[in-house]
């Protein structure tokens, strides 16, 4: 059995950068929450747990004055992240440079009269934080009827190839005055698309690791699976449970919030299997 590897695997810089963040906390020894999962991975999460971090939601802990926040990647909506600079003693923003640019890329264009339409999922965290900024932003992924002066970005994790075809239609049942479209996909993430599309033409199987509630990992399986045959898996040891008898080669791609050594032990426990078959 041949493995193919992609070749931009575990944590983005934005991931990467928001658990160094974390980590400089912990060894402060400050008490710290952090304001949904910091990354959308659970041994992760359960290592930050053990090192005394609570993932909160909407409650605001009895101890906040004496505490520290610390707000994901994904960023929150403006008015509450003051509202919250009130509440605990420390906020640490580790809002990923790449979606805050989203963020004020589309304040400004909105500013200069635009309508904003984004292409994104109403309910990802993103999408919630942009609507702080851009509080009448139109956030879809159907095709819209464009109006006179108008702005299309994207929701930072949203597929490349969906984004244009999102545009062309949306063009197409339109007519406009004035159009403007900000390519805002993190590049990352749309270099593993490309990634994920190359691998999966060659693989019998293509094995997509990282958590299923990751919207850039949950788009690498839904390209690959309309590819060639595809597994989902949160951990390395669920491939145990698939029978990989028939396959000639393996392809493994991961999202930006799984860990280099996830990657490193599903590797092993794959090249293991074929040694005993
Ligand atoms: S996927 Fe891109 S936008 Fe999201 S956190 Fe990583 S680097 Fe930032």
């Amino acid at each position: 059995m041949r493995v193919i590897v992609a070749e931009d695997i575990g944590f983005c810089f934005g991931v990467q950068r928001a658990l160094q963040m974390v980590n400089s906390k912990v060894e402060s020894h400050e008490r710290i929450y952090t304001l949904g999962e910091v990354v959308h991975n659970k041994s992760v999460i359960k290592s930050l747990e053990q090192k005394g971090v609570r993932v909160i939601q909407d409650q605001i802990p009895h101890d906040a004055k004496s505490s520290v926040l610390v707000i994901r990647a994904h960023g929150v909506p403006k008015n509450q992240l003051e509202e919250l600079r009130k509440v605990f003693k420390i906020v640490v923003d580790t809002t990923c440079p790449i979606v805050m640019k989203l963020f004020i890329t589309a304040e400004r264009m909105h500013r200069q009269g635009y309508k904003i339409i984004v292409f994104g999922k109403k309910n990802h965290p993103e999408m919630q934080a942009l609507s702080g900024y851009v509080q009448d932003a139109t956030i879809t992924t159907d095709p819209v009827v464009l109006s006179t002066k108008t702005c299309i970005l994207s929701q930072t994790t949203m597929s490349v190839k969906e984004f244009r075809k999102f545009v062309e239609k949306s063009i197409e049942i339109s007519s406009f005055k004035e159009l403007k479209i900000m390519n805002t996909i993190c590049h990352v993430t749309a270099k593993r698309e490309s990634q994920v599309e190359e691998i999966a033409h060659q693989s019998d199987l293509v094995i997509v690791l990282g958590g299923k509630n990751s919207s850039n990992t949950s788009k690498l399986a839904k390209i690959a699976s309309q590819i060639t045959r595809t597994v989902h898996i949160e951990e390395p040891s669920e491939i145990d449970e698939f029978d990989l008898s028939d396959i000639k080669t393996v392809g493994i791609v991961t999202g930006t919030s799984t860990p280099q050594e996830d990657v490193k032990i599903l590797t092993e426990k794959i090249l293991i299997r074929r040694e005993k078959e």
